[in-house]
This record gives structure tokens, sequence and C-alpha cells, in this order.
């Protein structure tokens, strides 16, 4: 028997020979091991990936030790699905492995992670606010401003979570310590080893007739062992999770285990509690938090069996479990289920592949399933569809206003508040329950427009349109941070007549100073939750120190599970609406239907107010009216009309190098390698066509992903994969089409 073996460097498997003395090879599968390569006298680390009888090569080298001696850190089916995943995705093995593998353990030199980094650097401010909020207005450094803005919210934060996404950012945190503005100290860090002590033990709730009716038929497929997909249709609040505490209770009984995923685990405390209330030590949480070595440790408890739930974010399918049997997505239409790193990968694909080889059930839950999904289960019985209409403990849907802002602008108002908000934003204040704000963009005013010639002041490496941000008083580029101030006249046009247009949530949290002054306020969104935390930390503020309003972009509409919040306003549903892409009312219905469906969870009845140009449009309308199967059947025929999916799959192939030539040229010769008749668009500049002065070129190409033309995709991202001034990638169905 001969090892194939994924090595860092190389987009190749390679053969080695197995000395006896490293015992069985099928014992090898799914190990560390270290082997020499090339001429150089040092090992390489590499993992067994596949066995083979013999090799096509006469003279192998053999493997010279195992790093792994006992257990391997991948079961037999993520094994195999390494080798599917680099295929599926058209990413390199090496992508592949890291994407299956716990982050670290394939560094060389860091192959024995450290295991008890208790103290972390952290980063805090050292002067008085007042100084931190005149410096964070003046300072030229945008990047400066955004950290000083962020302590002044969070009190502090960790150094690596800041830095690790951003090496400028460790710049900006020196110059503010020479200013003594900021100070670094040592932090002990909580292990994040639960403290399970700290859950109140649950017990099963009797289902009520409908829960039972999806739980018989979940049981049953659980204990035929054989693979099947359902697709759970459930309003907000029908008592989903608890259908999927009972499901899994009953899993466990048949000895086996499950991975439930949450669209971002920082934001959903409460699944947490519940998981644990249940089953206890026998949960496992993966979360961001966890430092390297906390991770391995999880990773060999899972693999021990020691484990009966992992739950986490979307990187957890790949939780090695030795006898799965179910694969829960919470939330389904999220899109955080797609990855948009190399590998690629749209969750329920993997969810789909582990559940087919391990006889294992997936459960795919929504309020709002994707209209691709939902499609597949009515249509095409690629899902078994499971409904649950009635909310479980009989509270009622939030009462939705929706506002004109025409009416609002014509009868002379002229801020972002309509009087129906105000009104009820005053009344939540002088009750003293809480508001969510919700605004779709981020900075003051959204960007600078010229009015003379119509063009809008872009960012010169990116070809996006510049941010006003009132606080630093600068146009701020979003995809690259370059930023310019005191633009007075049109780069284009040389006009003086710029004007500022649209509002962005730092403009509405100045509103609500001047139009609420007794109110506090806190704000989230990309600027005040660049560390890794600090969602959690902000939403931790909103609910313990009873802020009166929380003002946010998306990451708002995530998380709301609070008692106290009463009311949701939505500031302006026009611009994702708008935007272009096929799915913006998708995404605009199930934000609203999202948004809308949490207000008053607690006893108390909740309110939204929607304001928006469009009351009429029937996204708007159904929202309104939580009527998910009246937008489904409107959405479903624009796709047909447009052949956009389920009808088909998108396929992106995107090229990105200084030579636009080098682009276009290489982008036919990919298109020259699909040899089926589909519908291919020619080489043409991306929507965002420069990125830090790099140009962007793609073909979009239409029709259905099946394996024959993901086997050509495939063939093409590897024959580009060495090609010198073009850096070639495939996406398909991406979240971003820009
Ligand atoms: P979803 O996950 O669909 O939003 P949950 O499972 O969170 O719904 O249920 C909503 C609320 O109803 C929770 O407070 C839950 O405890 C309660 N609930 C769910 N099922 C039952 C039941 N069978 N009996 C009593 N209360 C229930
Ligand atoms: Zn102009
Ligand atoms: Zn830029």
């Amino acid at each position: 028997m001969i090892a194939k073996i994924i090595l860092r460097n190389v987009n190749q498997l390679f053969d080695y020979a197995i000395p006896p003395s490293l015992g069985t090879p099928k014992s090898l599968l799914g190990k560390r091991v270290w082997v020499p390569f090339g001429n150089r006298h040092t090992l390489e680390l590499g993992v067994v990936i596949a066995l083979a009888d013999s090799s096509s090569f006469s003279r192998l080298k053999s493997i010279a030790k195992i790093e792994d001696s006992t257990t391997p850190l991948l079961t037999n089916d993520l094994v195999d699905l390494t080798l599917w995943l680099k295929n599926f995705c058209f990413c390199t093995y090496f992508q592949a492995l890291q994407c299956v593998m716990p982050a670290g353990t394939l560094s060389t030199g860091n192959s024995k992670l450290k295991l008890n980094d208790k103290i972390a650097k952290h980063v805090r401010l050292k002067c008085d606010k007042p100084t931190a909020e005149a410096l964070s207005k003046n300072t030229k450094s945008v990047l400066q401003s955004k950290l000083i803005d962020l302590l002044l919210q969070v009190n502090c934060v960790a150094l690596a979570d800041i830095c690790s996404n951003n090496q400028s950012m460790r710049s900006a945190v020196k110059a503010l310590q020479n200013k003594e503005i900021v100070e670094v100290f040592d932090k002990k860090v909580s292990r994040n080893s639960i403290d399970y002590n700290n859950f109140k033990p649950t017990k099963p709730l009797k289902p009520f007739p409908q829960q039972q009716k999806v739980l018989t038929r979940l049981t049953q497929a659980i204990d035929s062992s054989t693979y099947t997909n359902f697709l759970l249709h459930g309003v907000t609040g029908s008592g989903k999770t608890e259908v999927f505490l009972q499901a899994i209770d009953h899993l466990i009984s048949k000895g086996k285990q499950a991975i439930v995923l949450v669209p971002e685990i920082s934001l959903t405390p409460q699944m947490i509690e519940r998981f644990i209330g249940r089953f206890g030590q026998k949960v496992s949480v993966l979360h961001s938090r966890l430092s390297e070595g906390e991770r391995l440790d999880e990773w060999h408890k899972i693999m021990s069996g020691d484990i009966n739930v992992v739950v986490g974010a979307r990187s957890a399918i790949f939780a090695p479990l030795p006898n799965l049997g179910m694969i829960v997505l919470d939330e389904e239409h999220e899109s955080a289920y797609k990855s948009e790193k190399n590998p690629k990968y749209d969750t329920i694909d993997v969810a789909i592949y582990r559940a087919k080889s391990t006889g294992s059930i997936v459960i795919s839950a929504s309020a709002t399933p994707l209209i691709a999904h939902y499609y597949k289960a009515t249509e095409l019985g690629e899902y078994e569809l499971l409904t649950l209409n009635q909310r479980s403990n009989n509270s009622h849907l939030p009462k939705v206003t929706v506002v004109d802002t025409r009416a609002e602008l014509a009868s002379g108002n002229k801020t972002t508040f309509s009087r129906t908000l105000k009104r009820e934003v005053e009344s939540n204040l002088a009750r003293g329950e809480q508001t969510i704000l919700f605004l779709n963009r981020r900075g003051y005013n959204s960007y600078l427009m010229c009015a003379n010639c119509g063009d809008a002041i872009k960012c010169p490496h990116c070809s996006v349109t510049l941010t006003y941000h009132k606080r630093w008083n600068k146009l701020v580029c979003h995809y690259c941070n370059y930023s310019i101030s005191g633009v007075t006249e049109c780069p284009s046009c040389g006009s003086n007549y710029i004007r500022y247009y649209g509002d962005g949530t730092q403009k509405v949290e100045g509103d609500i100073a001047t139009l609420f002054p007794n109110s506090s306020c806190i704000r989230m969104d990309m600027d005040t939750t660049m560390a890794k935390n600090s969602h959690a930390q902000i939403l931790g503020e909103f609910k313990d120190n009873s802020k009166d309003i929380l003002i946010g972009t998306q990451m708002v509409t995530k998380g709301l599970d609070f008692e106290n919040v009463t009311l949701v306003g939505v500031i302006s549903a026009d611009l994702s609406l708008n935007l272009p892409d096929y799915r913006s009312y998708e995404r605009t219905f199930s934000l609203l239907t999202q948004v809308c469906g949490r207000a008053g969870r607690g006893d108390k009845i909740g309110r939204a107010v929607i304001q928006t140009f469009q009351p009429d449009h029937y996204v708007i309308k159904l929202a309104r009216n939580h009527d998910y199967l009246g937008f489904y059947n409107q959405e479903i025929i624009m796709r047909k009309r447009f052949n956009n999916p389920p009808f088909c799959d998108i396929i992106q192939i995107l090229a990105v190098g200084k030579d636009e030539k080098i682009l276009e040229e290489t982008l036919r010769q990919a298109v020259g390698m699909l040899n089926i008749r589909m519908q291919v668009s020619v080489p043409k500049p991306a929507p965002i066509s420069v990125i830090e002065d790099n140009f962007r070129w793609r073909v979009l190409v239409k029709c259905a992903a099946t394996d024959k033309v993901r086997a050509m995709l495939a063939t093409i991202t590897d024959s580009f994969a060495t090609k010198p001034d073009v850096k070639l990638s495939i996406d398909i169905n991406a979240n971003n089409m820009l």
C-alpha cells in the first residue's frame, strides 16, 4: 500500500511508501505525517488523504514519521470530503484541507499547539473620554479614529482581534501608544471553556399537535438511518428549536450525534443556552473566540465520541463526529452559509454530501426559506417540506405600519424620522421600553455627488463610491481605506456643485441626539465592530445597561432577542430593494420579515415601522403581512422569466490582475475550455472594476452546475493556477455579484 499525501506548496497528491514500523496503512488515513520533499533536507508536514495499492512512480520516498500518533484529526468521511471539496469548489488540495482541519494544525513549526494561552495583549484608552473624543474628531488617520471610537464603546479589545485582518491597525495602535492615548496591557482571557453549571437544566415541553407531526416524521427518518433532506418552514416563534431539541434527544438514544449550525455564533447566546440546558456537558460550542489550542481540545473531545451535539457557525459543518446522524441549518436563508473565500462552498452542499455518506438527515429551517430551496422542495422533491405555521406561545406577530417617505417630504419633514416613527420612539422612551433602528448603510452622509455632471466621487484605487464620514470629515473607501478630505470640486468636471446624498448610521445617530435629547443610544455597524467579538459586546451593552436605542446596519437584524425591545424602525427599506442583484427582493423581504417578527418577543406586543418611497411595492406589502407564500408565488415567476436561480446556476469566472489585456485573454481561453452549450457572457470588467489597483474582469455563465460542468470548471482552475500576472477564481451563486 502507498499513501497519497497533501502538502502545502504544490497542488497535487504525492505518493509515499509506508514503512511497516508505522502501523497499518488504514490507521494512517487522516493523520498528519512528516515526509522528505524535493532535495531539501528538512521534512514537510502533510496529511494522508488516500491509500492506493500501487503508484505509477517507481522510486518512492517513505513517510519519515507520524505527527498524530494516536487518533487522526479527520474522520473517514471527512477524508473523502476533502477530495470532493477540492473539485466541487475549484480550490487547491491544501485549501480544502485547511478548511476541514482545525486552524493552526497545518502550519509547520506550530504542529504542537500551545494549549494554555490564557494571557492575551489587549488595548484600552489611557486618557479621559473627552480627550479621546476630541482626538478622534481631529486626527488625520481614519484607522486611529476608528480605534478610539471603538474603545469609547467597549472599554478594551484584544490586539489579535483587531489586527488579524488588518496589519495597518498595528501601526495605528503604536501611534496612539506614543501619543499616550491608548495603552496595551496583558489581560487574562477566560479559557472560553464554558461553565456548564451556569445553565439551568430544562426538560422537553409537551409538543403541540403541529410540532408532534413534524417530530413523528423526523424520528421515523432517524430510525431508518437513511439520508433525508428536510426543509422546515416555520414562522418565527413556532417552536422550531424545541423540535430540534427533541429530535436530537431521540437521535442520541440511538447512539448518534448532531451538528447544529447557526449563521453567527456570537449573536446566538440563547441558542447555546437552550442546547446546554437540555444536553449539558455533551454539547461542544465551536465559536470564533476559541484559541487554536482550545479548538484542538474541542476537536479531540468530538473525535473521541464524548460529544453528542456540536453547535457552531458555518465551519462547524466539518466537526469530526464519529457517529453523525443529523445536521441542522438554522435560519437557512442567511448568506453566511455561503463561504466567500476558498473553498467557496455552500454549506447545504457539504451538509448533503456528509449526510449521504453517513446516512444522516439534514434539516434546513427558516421562517423565510430561500426561494430556490422552497422551489426545490415543492417542485423538484429535493427536500421534504415540513411546516409549522402557528406561534407556539400564543404571542402575536407585531403590528407593522408602513410610512410613505414621499408624503413626509411633501409635507416639509426632511429629517430621517417620519412623524409616525418619531411618535413611536417617544412613546417607547416614555414607557422605558427599548427600540432598534435599522439602516442598511454606514457612515454619515453616504456619498458625494456632483449636481452638474451627476458623477459620484469615487476611490481612485477601487472604482467604488467613497462614503463621507462626518466624524473625521473625510471621504473613505470601504474597500481599501483610502481617504481624502476637503473635496470642494468635482474631479470629473470641476464644478463646485457637489452635494451629499443618503443618510448613514452616524447621521441618524446625530438626528437621535437632536430629536430625543434625553435618550441613550448605541451604534452597531462595520466601524464599531472591527473586533471579532464586538457585536456581542455591543448587544450586551444594549441589554445590560439598558440603552434606549440601538441603531445599526444589517447586523442589528440578527440576534435581536430582547424582551424589552417592543419597537423596530426601518429607516429606509429602499436601498436594499433597489440593489442591482436578482436577490434584492428576496433579501429585503426576508430582512423585513425577520426584523418585524422579532419585536415583542416577550409578553408585550411589538410594533414595527417601515419607512419607504415605495409603500405600494409588493415586497413591502407582503412583508407587512408576514406572507411568505404570497411572496414566493410572485418571486418564482420573476426568477423563471429572467432565467435566474433556481432555474439555472450563475457561475462567475473572475480574473484579477494589473493588465486588462491579459485578463481578457485568460477569460477567453477559460471559456473556450467549456465545451457544452450554455449561456456565456463575453469577458467584461466587473461592476467594481478595480480593487486596490488591480483590474477585475469576469464572465458569467448561466447553466445548471451539474457534476459534468463542475468537472470542467475544476480543470480550468487547475490549468490557470500557476499562470503569472493573473489570479483566476470561480464562484457559483456568489453572494456578492459586484
Ligand atoms: P422558533 O425556534 O421557531 O423561533 P422556539 O422553539 O424558540 O421557536 O419557540 C418559541 C417559544 O415557544 C419559546 O419560548 C419556547 O420555549 C416556546 N415553546 C415551544 N414549543 C413549546 C411547547 N411545546 N410548549 C410550550 N412552549 C413551547
Ligand atoms: Zn461633475
Ligand atoms: Zn479603495
